[in-house]
């Protein structure tokens, strides 16, 4: 299997800067009807083991969809442009960052920090 770029082995969290470049609706699994607006969104998660296969899962698009950001990624007008990963905690990066929570308890679901949704939508 080829391998992808490498992660300090103490980096537990990763950050997608996602682009949706217009306006859409998704249904997002048990959350339901979801719409966004165009614009950059960051997504925060965590991988205890193997962050690098978790972070090529999510630029993949042949997957069995399981997370609410999975269906938001496959969406073609939706496109990842950039990933960060930290030593940071999850929520406590995810709390640090600035921006509105654009759908209540987005990829929030194993969340145990009262973080509202592990999506945000990016200040302009
Ligand atoms: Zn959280």
């Amino acid at each position: 299997m080829k391998s992808g770029p490498s992660y300090p082995a103490e980096h537990i969290s990763y950050q997608l800067r996602i682009r949706i470049h217009q306006d859409i609706r998704i249904v997002a699994g048990a959350l339901g009807c979801c719409n966004f607006t165009a614009g950059d969104y960051v997504y925060t998660g965590s991988a205890r083991r193997n962050l690098a296969a978790r972070i090529r899962r999510h630029l993949s698009d042949s997957k069995k969809l399981r997370w609410h950001i999975d269906y938001l990624l496959i969406h073609p007008a939706v496109e990842i442009t950039h990933v960060k990963t930290s030593a940071i905690p999850e929520c406590r990066w995810n709390q640090q960052l600035s921006g509105e929570i654009p759908i209540p308890g987005f990829g929030a679901s194993d969340c145990r920090r009262h973080c509202g949704a592990h999506l945000k939508k990016a200040p302009r």
